[in-house]
Parts: C-alpha cells; sequence; structure tokens
C-alpha cells in the first residue's frame, strides 16, 4: 500500500468516531478526499459527501461507514466513578481491565473500567464472572470527587477504547473500529483510483454516520443523492480463527479479497458485474451467501425511495466489535481496485432490472 495511504488509513482509524460524534473522523475524510473530487460537501446529518461528475446522467453512490461503537457518559457518583452506556453492539464482557479515552470538549481524558481482584473474589463470584450488565461497570479517570469530574467531563461524552492500529505479522494490522472506518477509507481510495480517468457516470462517495445505531446516515444521504446503483462497503465476519464457525456464516478468510454477497438485499445484476469485473481484473474475491436483508447500509440503499439496484463489497474481519479488529492491508487495496475498475463498466441508460 502507498504511504499516503496507510498514513490516512491510520490517521483515520485512530481518530474518534462514535455514532452521532463522527466529526473528526469526518474531517480526515474530507481533507484526504477534496483534491480527488469535483465537489465535496457535509450534510445536516453529518454524512460527508464527495461527488465526481455531479450533472452526469447516471448515479452510482458508494457508501462506507465512519462511525464506530463506543461508550457514552451516563452517570457520575459522589466518588467520582463514572458510569457508562453503550453506543452500538458492546460486548460487555471485554470491557473490565481496558483503558478509554472521554472525549471532552476540553480533548480526551484517559480513563479505566476496574474491576474486582481475583485474589479478592469468592469462590462463587470466579465461577459467575460471565458477560456483566453495563450498569455494573464503572470508569476511573483518578478524580476524587464528582466536582472535580465535572469541570472537564460532561455527561453525554462519547468514549472509545484507547487503542491504534498497529501491524501484525503478513500484512495484516489490528485497530479498533475497522468496523466500519477502513469503508469509509476504501470509499476514498476509489475516488483517488477514478480521479486519473474520469468515468462517464456521475460517482458519489459517502461517508456515512449512524450505522452502528442502525443504519440512519445512509436513510437520509441515500434520498438525497438518489442514486442509480448504490454499494456498500462494510465488514463481514471472517472464519479463519479457532472458534469461528465457516458452517454457521460461510468461508471466508483474511487476504483472499473482498467478499461479494449474494442475496435478496442485493440486485443480482450488480452481483454479477461485480464478479466479472474481479475475474477480469484478477482481483480474488469471495461470495457470502445473504438470505435476508442485510444489517448494513446496502439494506437502506435498497429501499430507497422506489428501490435501487444496490450491492454490497465487504472486508473480511477478525474479531467484529473489539478493540483488536483485524484485517489484510490487501483486502482494503483489491476493494478499491474493484470498485474502481466497477465504475467503468457502468454507463447511462444501464437496466438493472431482474
Ligand atoms: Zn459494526
Amino acid at each position: 500500500m502507498e504511504i499516503k495511504s496507510l498514513n490516512f488509513l491510520k490517521e483515520l482509524v485512530d481518530s474518534p468516531s462514535p455514532s452521532g460524534y463522527e466529526q473528526p473522523a469526518q474531517g480526515i475524510w474530507c481533507k484526504y478526499v477534496r483534491p480527488f473530487v469535483d465537489e465535496i460537501k457535509k450534510d445536516v446529518h453529518g454524512n460527508a459527501i464527495a461527488v465526481i461528475n455531479p450533472h452526469a446522467k447516471f448515479r452510482l453512490m458508494l457508501c462506507g461507514h465512519c462511525d464506530e461503537i463506543g461508550l457514552m457518559v451516563n452517570y457520575i457518583d459522589d466518588k467520582g466513578y463514572i458510569y457508562v452506556r453503550p453506543i452500538g453492539g458492546i460486548d460487555t464482557a471485554i470491557l473490565p481491565g481496558q483503558r478509554f479515552y472521554i472525549h471532552t470538549r476540553k480533548g480526551p481524558v484517559l480513563g479505566v473500567i476496574g474491576k474486582k481482584a481475583i485474589h479478592l473474589m469468592e469462590e462463587e463470584e470466579r465461577k459467575s464472572a460471565g458477560t456483566p450488565k453495563i450498569h455494573t461497570l464503572w470508569l476511573d479517570i483518578g478524580a476524587r470527587t464528582k466536582d472535580e469530574v465535572e469541570k472537564i467531563i460532561s455527561i453525554g461524552d462519547p468514549i472509545t477504547f484507547a487503542a491504534g492500529l498497529d501491524y501484525l505479522k503478513n500484512g495484516l494490522v489490528v485497530a479498533r473500529g475497522f468496523d466500519d472506518k477502513m469503508g469509509s477509507f476504501v470509499v476514498a481510495e476509489t475516488m483517488r483510483l477514478i480521479s486519473r480517468k474520469k468515468p462517464q457516470i456521475a460517482v458519489f462517495g459517502v461517508s456515512t454516520v449512524q450505522e452502528e445505531i442502525g443504519a440512519r446516515g445512509v436513510r437520509t444521504s441515500a434520498f438525497g443523492i438518489s442514486p442509480d446503483v448504490g454499494i456498500a462497503i462494510d465488514v463481514t465476519h471472517a472464519t479463519d480463527y479457532p472458534d469461528a464457525n465457516a458452517k454457521k456464516t460461510g468461508e471466508i478468510t483474511l487476504g483472499k479479497g473482498p467478499a461479494i454477497s449474494r442475496g435478496a438485499n442485493i440486485n443480482p445484476i450488480v452481483f454479477d458485474k461485480l464478479v466479472s469485473t474481479a475475474r477480469a481484473n484478477r482481483i480474488s474475491y469471495q461470495i457470502k451467501a445473504e438470505p435476508i436483508a442485510t444489517p448494513t447500509d446496502a439494506n437502506a440503499i435498497q429501499l430507497n425511495k422506489a428501490g435501487v439496484a444496490t450491492g454490497l463489497v465487504s472486508v473480511p474481519n477478525r474479531y467484529m466489535h473489539t478493540p483488536v479488529e483485524i484485517i489484510a492491508l490487501s483486502d482494503l487495496e483489491n476493494t478499491a481496485k474493484l470498485l474502481a475498475s466497477f465504475t467503468y463498466k457502468l454507463a447511462p441508460k444501464m437496466s438493472f432490472i431482474p
């Protein structure tokens, strides 16, 4: 991967963007994409929309959501311990013993979710230590009183795991929030690739917001853009680690290329074109079975207005919704290459009626 792209990926993934608080990530995204596009704007919801050939007849929308899961300050007790509510699908079993940043108006404040030491636990407590209820957990920032906390932290401040991007073996990288900042990264990279040779159609690249709390940003942005074809880029569960089950979720492997979804949420002509594009360009790909509506932006795109021809292209991801999500850099590059090649296959007046 080019060093500029890698630096952008790191900056984007390291920036905080819990659903509803995406502006730091959106600022980084807009700054990177601006030189490659004809227009760039943000809407009232916070979606960032970059456009190449805005006035062309046929509209392709590419989107990846930049929001990540997180926590929110809910209550501060008299001793200065902070209680939280989840933003999106948080696994409470992995919270105790972790470091977090509370993103205040004055900047990030470090805190930890504490846990009673194992020495002090009764036999019964050790056996029953499973998934705690979130209201039983507390954040400790080292404060002594409620007053001290309230001077810097406000109710509703968002919180993220204090974990950035790091490198593993064999071109793999680990970070929190690859779900789905890597999707908005792929959209930005696709815009960069197609800026070299403009396609015949209008391409709207969108970094959407609030996916993790019910695919909300994509609904307003798809309505505003009114695309003919829409492709969502998200992560999908890899099944190449010890307790994953390919019999349940299909065989998906890191480094074997983007997973192209097939099923009711996907227009069959879009699916065929994505597969033929991958083959023609010798881009390795995988196929993912999706018998029902996918829990992604692709669902809202397909149901926009009178219906949109929709595709879903996913990057394999291990340990989704943990601070140690793993993906392969080669899968990111191949996904952007596939989408860039796909835009050149589209032309005005093309029909997607199956
Ligand atoms: Zn997610």
